[in-house]
């Protein structure tokens, strides 16, 4: 906490060294086989219904998949880089998502994950799957009816493109092969430990205390995640595993790089992902919903708008810094020396959030203001327990982080602002119109 100055620097920097793979991650080598598991979550096929049960007094549940297509949803398949979706690998038919390999002459090792393009940190996660079919010729026998739920998980920026697994918090899902018994919602931990009843856990997997669900029949598995605090296992209504503590492996060198850009080895939030693991799997909703947490209203916030308004499109760069809440590397973003006179709007919505005529040169090496349009920014607690993350208070865009008594002008506040998170209109050009999220009812 001693230089918040220099933070964004110690991100940039690290981010570089991470995209740049400089190490290979090792979280798919160590791990004993049978271990593997990645699935996807739970999403309503048709929107926000709500199933109205004993938790819906805490939030709603939201459809992560829509039942229609991909939206949100971006895959990082082995081998290939992020956003390629080798031979259509994840799918939709039928309102389905559906993992299939009949492009594939050989899995060889393409292990695949979707990922959802937020993170979050306190939620539920509840999604309806099934394995179907037979195993892709080539896939590993650990790999029959395997599948799994990563949370807590890096970004698919962060994978190099050899990389197997991301380094996340897995809640493994196994279907039996209709004799032996075979438990689900077990935990796999690639690049990661927890701790469970006050000790290091460093074993790769821990089984749950499920029954066997043998064939191709539906099953509803759901997590309750509560941040650092404590993570839950349900199948049936019931805790079939709980742990607390997810960690990074430290003993791991790619969870080390993680470790050192999160400024902790704790894991608190993160990534939601879905596997492809070589054994066709449907899923046929993925829902969450989030809790109580006050950092996690503006990810509501973000999300209730995303239903009800249509943004500007986002590049993926855009999407990395304003949806992911990413940094963009220090001294490269557009309007970091601009000093023109004009407004700067929100990237996504247009929302007027700061006058050329606040801006300063701060030498750090990312736009900075000392003040914002009034009423047009919001402060919140950065999920990193240190710094103060600022959102467009229209739509939840990611903007970056203000900092305050640093001296820089007589108001003392720097506002640290990605130039992708924002557009430049000169003065006497017309501010586009400002795109409503109608979000009121988000909270
Ligand atoms: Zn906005």
């Amino acid at each position: 906490m001693s230089l918040p100055t220099h933070v964004p620097v110690l991100f940039t920097v690290l981010m570089t060294i991470l995209a740049s793979g400089c190490g290979p991650q090792q979280t798919a080598r160590n791990p004993p086989i049978s271990q593997l598991s990645d699935v996807v979550f739970p999403a309503d096929q048709q929107g926000p219904e709500v199933s109205g049960d004993e938790d819906a007094d805490q939030g709603k549940w939201i459809a992560l998949f829509n039942g229609k297509d991909l939206t949100g949803w971006t895959p990082k398949i082995r081998y290939h880089e992020a956003g390629d979706n080798f031979a259509d690998t994840f799918r939709v038919e039928d309102g389905l998502l559906k993992v299939r390999y009949d492009g594939y002459e050989s899995f060889g090792e393409k292990f695949g994950h979707l990922f959802y393009d937020q993170p979050f940190s306190h939620y539920r996660l509840r999604v309806e799957y099934r394995f179907v079919g037979e195993q892709c010729p080539g896939g590993p026998g650990w790999a029959f009816r395997n599948n799994g739920l990563m949370l807590h998980g890096e970004s698919p920026e962060t994978m190099t493109k050899d990389q197997d697994f991301p380094t996340s918090i897995e809640v493994q899902l196994l279907g039996g092969d209709g004799t032996k018994p075979r438990t689900t919602s077990n935990l796999c931990t690639p690049g990661t430990n927890v701790v469970m009843d006050g000790k290091l856990i460093t074993v790769h997997c821990t089984s749950s205390t499920s029954q066997t669900y043998h064939g191709d029949q539906w099953v509803t598995a759901e997590v309750e995640v509560r941040g650092n605090e404590v993570i839950r296992h349900i199948l049936d209504g019931e805790v079939v595993l709980e742990y607390n503590q997810p960690q990074l492996d430290m003993r791991v060198p790619h969870s080390r790089v993680l470790a050192e850009r999160n400024g902790s080895n704790l894991l608190s939030s993160g990534t939601i992902s879905i596997q492809a693991e070589s054994h066709p799997c449907d899923f046929r909703k993925i829902e969450l919903m989030v809790l109580d947490p006050p950092e996690d209203k503006a990810t509501a916030k973000v999300m209730q708008d995303k239903k009800k308004a249509e943004y500007n499109p986002l590049t993926a760069q855009e999407a990395y810094v304003i949806l992911r809440k990413g940094t963009e590397r220090a001294f490269t973003g557009e309007y970091t020396d601009l000093k023109e006179e004009g407004t700067f709007i929100c990237r996504r919505c247009n929302a007027a959030l700061y006058h050329s005529s606040d801006k300063f040169d701060s030498q750090c090496g990312w736009p900075s203001f000392d003040d914002e349009i009034e009423g047009a920014v919001l402060r919140l607690p950065d999920a990193d327990g240190r710094r103060t993350e600022i959102v467009c208070k229209n739509c939840g865009a990611h903007l970056g982080h203000v900092f305050l008594g640093e001296g820089f002008t007589t108001k003392n506040t720097r506002h640290c602002v990605n130039s992708v998170s924002m557009r430049f209109i000169p003065k006497g050009q017309p501010l586009p119109p400002m795109i409503v999220g109608n979000a009121s009812d988000a909270e």
